[in-house]
């Protein structure tokens, strides 16, 4: 069986437990991880994700339980357990990192911009134990010199986008690292819709670095919304 059509019949069994008995699903190539639905009485429609293509037939059934528990009670019924399994294991990573990456028009990819290395910034910050090294992370400029987000870090999928802004001898290095660490910081913390992304704790975290402060002030400068 085809996975849409695998995709499909898991999204229809768990449609009918719940009344549903016009159910479609599909996959779609969303850049970001998302799941979008649309339904009236007795009828339901979802956008799944393809990155969740190669899941196993459980995750998807877990998944389509969960997505209906929410569209009828209302309430957040919490992902499956083998979903999450699955979309934090190193296979997914190795396979839906290069999609991921081919996806986001912004990224050079690649570390290597005109001026500066972002692996330099990395083997600085490891070199001073602020970070560890994470085989698996992809760093990459953005094409555009983005000022709005200066710095973009998806944990899923594990890449970490810097603003070529920061591409410029002009901004010293500590600053780029401060941006460098700061994502990075969201990687070590990993997905946990349940804390807020820049909570007390993560600003603590933040203020490990020698030398915040300066680049604090330094963002606030360059950054429109820092
Ligand atoms: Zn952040």
């Amino acid at each position: 069986m085809s996975a849409e059509a695998s995709l499909q019949e898991s999204f229809q069994m768990a449609g009918k437990e719940f009344g549903y008995s016009a159910v479609k699903a599909e996959y779609t190539p969303f850049k970001e991880f998302k799941i979008k639905w649309q339904r009236s009485a007795g009828w339901a429609e979802f956008q799944v994700s393809d990155y969740l293509m190669d899941a196993d037939k459980e995750v998807i059934q877990g998944l389509a339980h969960s997505l209906f528990v929410r569209i009828t009670k209302g309430r957040r019924d919490p992902y499956p357990e083998t979903m999450k399994d699955w979309m934090t294991s190193s296979d997914f990573v190795r396979q839906k990192q290069p999609v991921y990456v081919r996806r986001s028009r912004n990224l050079t990819r690649s570390p290597m911009g005109r001026n500066r290395n972002l692996l330099d910034s990395v083997s600085r910050l490891e070199r001073q134990g602020m970070v560890e090294k994470d085989e698996e992370m992809f760093i990459s400029w953005t094409k555009e010199r983005n000022l709005r987000r200066v710095g973009y870090c998806s944990v899923l999928m594990k890449v970490i986008a810097i603003s070529s802004v920061f591409d410029d001898p002009e901004v010293p290095e500590y600053v780029l690292d401060y941006v460098v660490y700061h994502e990075m910081l969201h990687l070590k913390n990993g997905l946990d819709p349940d804390s807020p992304k820049h909570g007390p704790e993560f600003r603590a975290q933040e203020r490990e670095f020698p030398r915040w402060q300066e680049a604090e002030a330094w963002l606030r400068k360059i950054a429109l919304d820092w």
